[in-house]
């Protein structure tokens, strides 16, 4: 299972190289923060455990593992626009995979070493929600896969000028 795949620091150039590009989000605080209150009232409750609380949904479980439209993928939280369709790709690991972010300054990336994993966690930089975590194993050029929760995301179609 992909979700289980120890990505061991040394061993991972992809992962090492966009860990140290997107660095200096780190030291950037969140914009913007919201009540614990305002949050269980406004999302569901997978949508705060993922996000809140750095849950996982289900496997197969998420609305957009399937999404082929174009459109954005935005920060359920915030609105942040995180992902764009030209990036998603069907990864068949059970959740929305991207090869790409819209932009790097967009999110922040993290050593996550719980569950006795060594994983890069991805997070909305504006607001500091859970969206997933970063594998190597993605499709080329990048080589890289964004595996994110469905629940951390909000998508909205490309509207036409
Ligand atoms: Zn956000």
């Amino acid at each position: 299972m992909n979700i289980l795949r120890i990505v061991k620091e040394d061993e991972s150039p992809v992962i090492k190289k966009l860990e140290a590009a997107a660095k200096p989000n780190l030291s950037k605080p969140c914009e913007k923060k919201f009540t614990e209150e305002e949050l269980k009232a406004r999302l569901t409750p997978t949508q705060f455990r993922v996000t809140q609380e750095k849950g996982t949904e289900k496997a197969y479980s998420g609305k957009y593992i399937n999404k082929k439209e174009e459109g954005i993928f935005q920060c359920i939280v915030c609105g942040n626009h995180i992902f764009d369709s030209d990036h998603k790709f069907a990864s068949g690991c059970g959740w929305p995979s991207f090869s790409d972010v819209e932009n790097l300054d967009k999110v922040k990336l993290v050593r996550d070493t719980s569950h006795g994993l060594n994983r890069l966690e991805v997070s909305c930089a504006k607001c500091g929600a859970h969206l997933g975590h970063v594998f190597d194993d993605g499709p080329k050029p990048s080589g890289i896969r964004y595996c994110v929760n469905s629940a951390s995301l909000d998508f909205r179609k490309h509207t036409t000028v």
